[in-house]
């Protein structure tokens, strides 16, 4: 088969199973965006994903994603910076990120402000929040979101989008998108227009979505299993 056949397929496979899930939580369809975590992949795979329909792929390392942003620069695409984000690289990813769903620290907004600012761009935010006390797969607290959400909305170049998360490894994931869903709502009674729920991956989608999700940062399941990192 190939490679663009089998992307075709996986991805048919993720959407039936969005939308399977959708469907079973009376949620209508079209409410979730299909994310496609594009790490370890070469360009070309992002672009056979481009010409089979992807709008949104997402990128967690800004050295790889700076060298397939520009080789793309011509594809119409959203690109998601989803990985932990050092302040020394915000001007780097300002200039061709659309989505930041890493946003984890004070500092970094400040950072991201001055870079899209002085990018002449603007961009969109979500708090990444954790789902477990300590320091877990990372993010900010529960308790430190609203100081976080008001940060990026005083911020001239940033828009508050709404969160991001990652399920803890060995629980089941549906406590922790519960936790989740609590934090966008009492988030959205402040930022109403910050709707954006960014959780689930190939092995959890089904839960996020039952709990809400409009976003699902989807990878193996459409790429293939990542080489392991050496
Ligand atoms: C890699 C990654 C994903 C996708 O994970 P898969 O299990 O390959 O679907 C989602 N979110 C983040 C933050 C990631 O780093």
């Amino acid at each position: 088969m190939s490679r663009r056949h089998q992307l075709a397929a996986n991805l048919e496979a993720v959407h039936r199973r969005i939308d399977r899930a959708a469907d079973k939580a009376g949620r209508v369809p079209g409410a979730v965006t299909l994310v496609v975590i594009t790490k370890t992949w070469p360009a070309d795979d992002v672009r056979t994903l481009a010409a089979l329909g992807v709008e949104h792929v997402g990128e967690n390392r800004d050295q790889e994603a700076t060298l397939k942003a520009e080789e793309l620069v011509s594809t119409p695409l959203c690109w998601h910076f989803v990985g932990q984000l050092q302040t020394n690289k915000a001007r780097s990813v300002a200039s061709y990120t659309d989505v930041v769903e890493s946003v984890d620290r004070l500092r970094l907004v400040g950072a991201l402000d001055n870079a899209a600012g002085s990018a002449g761009r603007f961009l969109r935010c979500l708090v990444q929040v954790s789902l477990q006390e300590g320091e877990g797969r990372g993010g900010a607290q529960p308790q430190e979101v609203p100081r976080l959400a008001d940060g990026i909305e005083d911020a001239d170049h940033l828009g508050l989008a709404g969160v991001m998360a990652v399920a803890p490894l060995g629980a089941p994931p549906e406590a922790a998108f519960a936790r989740l869903a609590e934090v966008a709502r009492r988030l959205r009674e402040d930022h109403p227009q910050a709707d954006m729920i960014s959780a689930g991956m190939s092995g959890d989608l089904e839960a996020a979505v039952a709990c809400g999700a409009t976003h699902v940062r989807v990878g193996s399941a459409v790429l293939g299993d990542r080489p392991p990192v050496g």
